[in-house]
């Protein structure tokens, strides 16, 4: 992967209370064109920025320096943590939220997030997206996402199967996701977990078995990923 170019961006400061990147939150423009995407994250009044911007083709930009507060996560939390933007580094795919992620845009992503991680020690359980810190007013990167990918690559948490049938409430708190109303829990959910069930016709709008043995399987795979050998 090539160095990443440089449209720095204003929109950033310091992180707050000495906080390191242990997070990485992934994004979606959710807008046409990537001009114009680049034009809003350097943009003063726009107030918002990211650490990174990945083009489809692969072409990427770099904004705010890592080790900088970039204000891309806004309100939100995370097992927990709030000020998620003191604690991750943000990285945007230009995407309209409809469009498939094309395979270079990925490629250039799984080179950027292991680098990433190896810079900062941040592990497969700490790469999230914007609607799993956010979701009562967030839906991406959305379920054309391919998180099995990044995990099989050691850069995502993705179980697979299901597990037993327990209170969806208990395991989406133990995953980490914030309080928020119960439909919204379960939407970001379902798009990063079980994006199967997403498709046109296939919504169901409440909770049913699968949601929850999907969710329990999730959250023992993350509580496993979270083991970190004491070294
Ligand atoms: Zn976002």
């Amino acid at each position: 992967m090539s160095a990443p170019l440089k449209r720095p961006s204003p929109n950033f400061g310091p992180r707050r209370d000495g906080l390191r990147p242990s997070l990485v939150v992934l994004h979606y423009t959710g807008m046409d064109s990537v001009e114009a995407a680049l034009e809003r994250l350097c943009d003063p009044c726009a107030q918002v920025s990211a650490h990174y911007l990945i083009c489809p083709a692969g072409r990427l930009w770099q904004l705010v320096d890592e080790a900088q507060r970039a204000w891309h996560a806004g309100a939100g939390a995370w097992q927990g943590m709030q000020d998620i933007n003191s604690r991750s580094i943000g990285v945007e795919l230009a995407n309209d939220g409809e469009t498939p992620f094309p395979d270079p845009q990925i490629r250039v992503l799984e080179r950027l997030l292991a680098q990433i991680m190896a810079r900062w020690q941040i592990t497969p359980a700490d790469v999230i997206g914007h609607s799993d810190m956010a979701p009562m007013r967030k839906d991406d990167p959305g379920p054309r996402f391919d998180w099995r990918r990044l995990a099989l690559q050691g850069l995502a948490v993705w179980p697979e199967g299901m597990g037993p049938d327990l209170p969806l409430t208990d395991s989406l708190d133990r995953i980490g996701y914030p309080p928020a109303d119960a439909d919204k829990r379960l939407h970001a959910f379902r798009a990063r977990f079980r994006p199967w069930a997403c498709g046109a016709g296939q919504a169901q709008p409440r909770e049913g078995a699968q949601d929850r043995r999907r969710a329990s399987a999730v959250a023992a795979g993350f509580d496993r990923a979270r083991e970190v050998p004491s070294a």
